[in-house]
């Protein structure tokens, strides 16, 4: 979950609410805005309500600190490296969900890809350009068919050792998700939490719908489209957040976990909107890796979820 932060930062761009900072249309209506750097990425809360901030950081820290790879004490760091560990009701719920969307997109969403994002250097930032034989030789450390789950004592195993888990394609939904929990718990009506694009709106601003603005990944000042949203999470997966070139290449940080090799799409971007985080941020990886045709039957289980898959060709359009 850990990514180097001017990617993130571009990304915060991408997506982004308009609304006024500090005070709002009507002269005594006051919003709250706050940002932290949690889970690799740029965490801003904007509320209302003075105290929501708080609770949103010290949620998702929280989330982060179980399930972030590159904390060592975490308990997806543990279990890498034992290749077992009895987790919380946390990580197993996680990781349950991740294999349900594993089933439900016949593999192409699989968080075993761990071993795959360290040959190519998606881990360290190292970027590398493996052989055809070395990811065959890793692709045998990959597949959720070999996680398995003993939920009447926490347990997850690895089959065989040497697998990864890498939770970067839904953590963040799941951590926006709990934070709205917590706040909602508190009483706290309206938010709108963005974790470097993975954004939730909760109740409205004052009476209007959550605005927001989709962005041409490949040009800011572009905008391609608008989301009015109240009580609804939006996630995003592209090939612009992380990335390397080789040959002029772009090799991206979602993978086919088939082959072994980063997702090679005409898509730049899939926007999925759904009633909450975890689903989407799934989803919008998951879609990103089915293709137009096959991520549309995958959207159709989902009857709530809006998905805008911006392709290349639309961006030349837009310009
Ligand atoms: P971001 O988190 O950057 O917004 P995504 O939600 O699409 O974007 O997550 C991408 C991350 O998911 C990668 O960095 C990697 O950790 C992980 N990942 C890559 N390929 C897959 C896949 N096929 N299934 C599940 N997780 C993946
Ligand atoms: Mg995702």
């Amino acid at each position: 979950m850990r990514k180097s932060l001017l990617p993130r930062f571009i990304l915060l761009s991408t997506i982004y609410y308009l609304l006024s900072t500090g005070l709002c249309g009507c002269q005594d209506k006051a919003l709250y805005k706050d940002t932290q750097v949690l889970m690799g990425t740029f965490v801003e809360v904007i509320s209302p309500d003075e105290n929501a901030k708080d609770i949103v950081f010290a949620e998702i820290k929280r989330i982060e600190d179980l399930l972030s790879k590159y904390k060592p004490d975490s308990e997806i760091s543990k279990l890498n490296k034992l290749g077992q560990l009895k987790v919380s009701p946390d990580t197993l719920f996680i990781i349950k969900k991740a294999k349900s969307f594993w089933q439900l997109s016949d593999g192409a969403f699989d968080i075993t890809v761990g071993p795959l994002l360290d040959l190519w250097g998606f881990t360290d930032k190292k970027f590398y350009l493996p052989s055809k034989l070395e990811i065959e030789g890793i692709l045998k450390f990959v597949g959720s068919d070999k996680l398995l789950l003993q939920e009447d004592d926490n347990m997850v195993k690895f089959k065989i050792s040497g697998m990864k888990i890498d939770l970067g394609a839904i953590a963040k939904g799941y951590a926006v998700d709990c934070a709205v929990k917590k706040i909602k718990e508190k009483g706290i009506k309206s938010c709108l939490i963005n974790a470097g694009g993975q954004i939730f709106c909760l109740g409205d601003k004052f009476g209007k719908p959550w605005h927001i603005a989709v962005q041409n990944p490949r040009d800011k000042n572009d905008i391609l489209t608008y989301l009015d949203l109240k009580d609804k999470a939006v996630a995003t997966s592209g090939d612009y957040e992380q990335y390397f070139f080789k040959d002029n290449h772009r090799y991206c940080h979602i993978f086919n976990p088939k082959t072994g090799y980063p997702v090679e799409t005409d898509f730049i971007s899939v926007t999925v909107v759904a009633a909450d985080g975890l689903t989407a941020d799934a989803l919008a990886t998951a879609i990103f890796v089915l293709g137009k045709e096959k991520g549309e039957v995958l959207a159709k289980k989902f009857p709530d979820v809006k998905v805008k898959i911006i392709e290349e060709r639309d961006v030349s359009y837009n310009k």
